[in-house]
């Protein structure tokens, strides 16, 4: 298999409770409900690009452990190549225990466990698929030199990088001089620009100065709010699309699959821009940071009846 997507990224074993209401520091809530299921930013984004119909390969690390083993096993269920991900015999499977609200607001606290230790070697020894790949989609859950290692050899073989800067980090020009599609949220995109972001104005304004540090196209996403997208074609902003949200856990991881495989399908910022804003509303429709609501049909459905 020829993968067009290489996701190098975190897996972890995801703990997900369900409250009234998130706790306050200092205080002790009891959850109304319970579950464990396979997450991390970069097994997310992989899977999600998978069912949206993309040849996808993640590199990764998991432990020698029973959540190693599932881990593995959904990403191969959802038919991504799993060859480069290393079992990790001195670390546990990374951890996530994720706290939802009944709006759907979430607290999130990570245990990086193996994901800590994916290596420049462990890189070196993806360069073959990575080289052949159409588009390589890092995020910020494994080291920094695991991160530029994968974009510089992305770079080194003229393949298109899609960096989704989470969890926020304060990062050097260096890296972002690496970067093809800088894709944060409101969040990240504040830190990162130094400039408030609350609308859709502010978005493009954070994203005008990411753009001036290095990446030369820049997508925000804000939530209910939808996203914009900067570059050389023009800027926009997409409203987002109205559902019946219930848990909004991975809705950015989906976001930029969605992106990722538009824009390798055809290179159109207003066409991946909204087509990413449909994949990460669909994401909100049910629990869980891998929605099994992610399918092409699913996402072709939402965006007709929208039209
Ligand atoms: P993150 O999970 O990284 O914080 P966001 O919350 O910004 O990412 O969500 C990513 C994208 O998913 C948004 O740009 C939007 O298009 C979509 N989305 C998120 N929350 C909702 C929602 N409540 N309703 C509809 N779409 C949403």
């Amino acid at each position: 298999m020829q993968p067009a997507i290489v996701v190098v990224g975190s897996l972890n074993m995801d703990m997900r409770f369900g409250v009234v209401r998130l706790p306050a520091p200092g205080e002790t809530t009891s959850a109304r409900c319970a579950e464990r299921s396979p997450g991390g930013k970069g097994a997310n984004q992989a899977i999600a690009a998978s069912r949206l119909g993309a040849l996808v390969a993640m590199v990764g690390r998991v432990g020698v452990d029973s959540q190693g083993d599932e881990l593995l096993e959904s990403l191969s269920e959802a038919g991504v190549c799993v060859d480069h991900i290393v079992r990790d015999a001195h670390a546990a499977s990374g951890m996530a225990f994720i706290t939802v609200d009944e709006d759907g607001r979430n607290v999130i606290v990570v245990w990086s466990g193996a994901n800590g230790r994916l290596s420049e070697d462990d890189l070196k020894a993806a360069e073959n698929v990575i080289s052949r790949a159409g588009a390589l989609v890092v995020q910020f859950e494994t080291p920094m030199p695991t991160v530029k290692a994968a974009l510089n050899a992305a770079k080194r073989h003229g393949v298109l990088t899609i960096c989704n800067p989470a969890p926020a980090q304060d990062v050097g020009a260096d890296l972002l001089s690496q970067v093809d599609i800088l894709m944060p949220n409101e969040i990240e995109a504040s830190l990162m620009a130094n400039v408030h972001v609350a609308d859709a104005p502010g978005a493009i304004r954070a994203a005008e100065v990411l753009r001036t540090r290095a990446a030369s196209r820049v997508v925000v996403t804000m939530g209910a709010e939808g996203a914009v997208y900067v570059g050389p074609e023009g800027k926009w902003h997409c409203p987002a699309f109205r559902v019946k949200s219930v848990d909004t856990t991975g809705a950015g991881d989906a976001f930029v699959a969605g992106f990722a495989a538009s824009w390798l399908a055809k290179p159109d910022p207003w066409e991946s821009l909204r087509y990413a804003c449909a994949v990460g509303a669909l994401a909100t429709t049910t629990p869980g940071a891998q929605s099994p609501a992610i399918s092409r049909g699913c996402v072709e459905r939402l965006l007709q009846a929208s039209c």
